[in-house]
């Protein structure tokens, strides 16, 4: 609560109906100069609500209601000057390896899982801002810019050392695309699962700590992992609360907590979690019909809605 100067821009113009406020008068304070003077009435209660942004550029909003109560509203939304109709974009380093365009229409529909995602969290901690009607802005905010996929013509063994794998994240606005790839539409969310997992990568640049920085999101997952080891990588046969086995719900098979962070982004994207199983096989309902988790399903549920709207907070803040 309280007000803060703004660049000066703290004087909105009330809309119509809002009531105008009095001169500030204190009425314990006697009256020097008439002996006909009559304190003037004050409204019993005003109370303005003002959050400030570091950047200003917008105009602030009054809004007002039936009650004596102003609420102003000054919460900047950062200004988008990238085209929200591309929030992905492709490239390669030759003419042998270029996109289809049903590769880029799975890799744009898993982009787009993401933006709105991140457009319903950026709303509810700033319920001025348009990324409901407008979620690429929402991504765009948090990932600084486009983010481009870029094929470069190796395998995943002489790019890395691993034997198998799709891509490799650089940073958040970009991802190699190794030949290994098989990036097709199967008609199913899960085709969309693997650019999700990769864009979870790009958030943890997006937020951009240093990865020995204590409150980097890998260290505070790895800190968590030490405390409940199930909420690391699940071994074979279980899915320490992930909704899936590889390669439908986790998108790596490597025990560390930055592939283990990208598949929970998949699994909070979705917000989709193990489910109890009943006798016959069938998921446990809750008395609204919504399935009920397994404890570390919840756990992993937990983690990430208990941190994310912070970190992305982080995210919208850096200058990517
Ligand atoms: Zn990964």
């Amino acid at each position: 609560m309280g007000l803060a100067a703004c660049g000066g821009a703290e004087t909105g113009t009330p809309t119509p109906g809002a009531p105008i406020l009095p001169p500030q008068v204190d009425p314990t304070q006697e009256p020097t100069a008439s002996p006909t003077w009559i304190p003037t009435p004050i409204p019993t209660v005003v109370v303005a609500e003002i959050t400030v942004t570091p950047e200003c550029t917008a105009e602030p909003t009054v809004t007002s209601t039936a009650t004596p109560t102003v609420i102003l509203i000054v919460d900047p939304q950062p200004t988008i000057t990238h085209d929200l109709n591309d929030i992905v974009k492709f490239d390669q380093i030759s003419d042998s390896f270029t996109w289809t365009d049903a590769e880029k229409k799975v890799v744009k529909e898993g982009a787009r899982r993401v933006a709105l995602k991140l457009a319903g969290v950026i709303k509810i901690a700033h319920p001025s801002w348009d990324v409901d009607q407008f979620p690429n802005k929402a991504f765009l905010m948090v990932y600084g810019a486009q983010v481009e996929f870029f094929k470069t013509g190796q395998s995943c063994e002489k790019a890395t050392t691993y034997k198998d794998c799709w891509g490799k994240t650089i940073n958040s606005n970009k991802i190699n695309v190794f030949t290994d790839s098989e990036i097709k539409d199967s008609a199913s969310e899960i085709s969309y699962h693997w650019t999700v997992h990769e864009l979870g990568h790009a958030f943890i640049d997006a937020v951009g700590k240093e990865s020995t920085d204590p409150t980097n999101p890998i260290k505070i997952l790895e800190t968590a992992i030490k405390e409940n080891k199930h909420l690391g990588r699940p071994p074979e046969g279980s899915l320490w609360g992930f909704a899936g086995s590889f390669s439908a719900w986790q998108n790596s098979t490597v025990d560390s907590a930055a592939e283990v962070f990208a598949d929970m982004y998949t699994g909070w994207v979705y917000n989709k979690w193990e489910v109890k199983i009943d006798e016959n096989d069938n998921p446990v309902t809750d008395g609204n019909g919504n399935p009920v988790l397994t404890t570390d399903g919840q756990n992993r549920a937990s983690f990430m809605n208990k941190h994310m709207s912070d970190w992305i907070e982080v995210a919208i803040k850096n200058e990517n």
